[in-house]
């Protein structure tokens, strides 16, 4: 086996704290929260969300990879992929010496003991694990408590019969995570849906059958080795990708509990279906506080900070946008001017982790009142460190300053 190092119980290590605080802190975030969570420079005012940016997972998973360089120094240190999905902290890392096992052009030294291995706050699959363990390398795991949680859920639905129904997005590396715990039992199986319109699919295949060939031709990406729609759901346990809109979740889960009431009835229900709440909390606390910020603040328009491919962030900027205009930009950079903002779309692809930035933007124009009182409100996702907040900050305020 090999040796596994800060799985849990280590409190944020003094020797790195501040190194991380030079990363990561901002001045002007803490002056904002200390103000009520607004702020106001001429004829801006910023309102700030409650509960924004980094959560508890990211912020252990950045601290033990700090923790990791300084205790190995002299040891090649990789990280299987992205920490956490945010590419400013991600160059952080690569500035700090630590080699990324995903970027396409790493030279690779053979993997052994003498290799330090960093598992993401997302975790890996069963097999990735192996892989390392075989190698004999070092393994520090600093796959999130609240990830973990939902692995023992899904592993139990394997041992029980159950096909793990999971909400969430085929190639995050989470949900590819989860998705491999449930074959760590033979007869273990998954199947994978994005949101209510594949839920609603696989529902009315699980209450009343249907055209097998097109259900598998739908969901071939999607769902394990051989898996037979006319077997495989009748016996159902619901889990969800950790970020996740909550609201989405729990409607996709009632879905499924009606679905096989319609088909089973209520006495046989505990026999067909099985769920549990596997939202984070740090996921939920910040959709509530984005939804209390829109609900009940007057807002010209939202900003939601954070990387591209970050599902948390996607889904705050998916709540704002019901609301009242919003953009999801990467940084303060996608502040151009007060004529432009480059920022990503809610309604654009997905996740696509090969296209640059630009190719993820589309540019807006006439974003910004150009004179009078502008209120804006601005949230962060999960992945998303308080400087890139506080920069987004200071550029509103110079764009505004006329
Ligand atoms: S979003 Fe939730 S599950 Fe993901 S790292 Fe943060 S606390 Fe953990």
């Amino acid at each position: 086996m090999p040796s596994v190092i800060f799985r849990k119980g280590l409190d944020l290590n003094e020797a790195v704290a501040p190194a991380l605080a030079e990363d990561y802190d901002s001045a002007i975030v803490n002056e904002i929260i200390s103000h009520g969570f607004q702020r106001t420079r001429g004829r801006l005012t910023v309102r700030l969300a409650k509960e924004f940016g980094f959560c508890y997972g990211v912020d252990r998973a950045v601290d033990y990879a700090y923790q990791t360089r300084m205790r190995f120094p002299k040891r090649t240190v990789y990280l299987t992929g992205e920490i956490i999905h945010n590419p400013h902290v991600n160059d952080k890392l690569r500035t700090a010496g630590i080699r990324f096992l995903s970027d396409p052009h790493e030279p690779r030294e053979p993997l052994g003991p003498e290799v330090v291995i960093i598992i993401p706050a997302f975790g890996v699959t069963v097999d990735e694990l192996a892989k390392y363990d075989q190698f004999g390398c070092t393994l520090i795991d600093t796959t999130c408590g609240s990830v973990l949680n939902v692995w023992k859920n899904v592993e139990r639905y394997a041992k029980d019969g159950f096909t793990a129904l999971i909400h969430g997005k085929v190639h995050h590396e989470e949900t590819q995570a989860t998705a491999s715990q449930s074959l760590n039992y033979p007869n273990g199986r998954f199947l994978v849906v994005l949101d209510r319109d594949q839920a609603q699919l696989v529902c009315d295949y699980a209450r009343s059958g249907g055209n097998r060939h097109k259900f598998l031709e739908k969901f071939k990406h999607t769902a394990s080795k051989g898996f037979d729609p006319d077997q495989h759901l009748e016996r159902i346990g619901l889990a969800n990708q950790t970020t996740m809109l909550m609201s989405e979740s729990l409607e996709i889960g009632e879905m499924c509990r009606q679905a096989m009431i319609d088909r089973y009835g209520e006495a046989e229900l505990d026999f067909h279906y099985r769920a549990f709440d596997t939202i984070c909390s740090a996921t939920q606390d910040r959709q509530d506080a984005v939804q209390n910020l829109v609900g009940s603040e007057r807002l010209d328009l939202m900003i939601v900070v954070g990387g591209y491919n970050s599902s948390n962030t996607r889904n705050l900027a998916r709540i704002c946008t019901a609301k009242l205009p919003t953009y999801h930009i990467a940084d303060a950079e996608s502040l151009a001017s007060l004529a432009e903002i480059h920022h990503r779309p809610v309604s654009g692809p997905l996740s696509n982790l090969s296209q640059s930035r630009d190719k993820q933007e589309v540019t807006v124009k006439e974003w910004l009142p150009l004179t009078g009182e502008v209120t804006i409100g601005l949230t962060a996702g999960a992945s998303t460190p308080n400087n890139i907040i506080g920069q987004v900050v200071l550029r509103l305020e110079q764009l505004t300053r006329n």
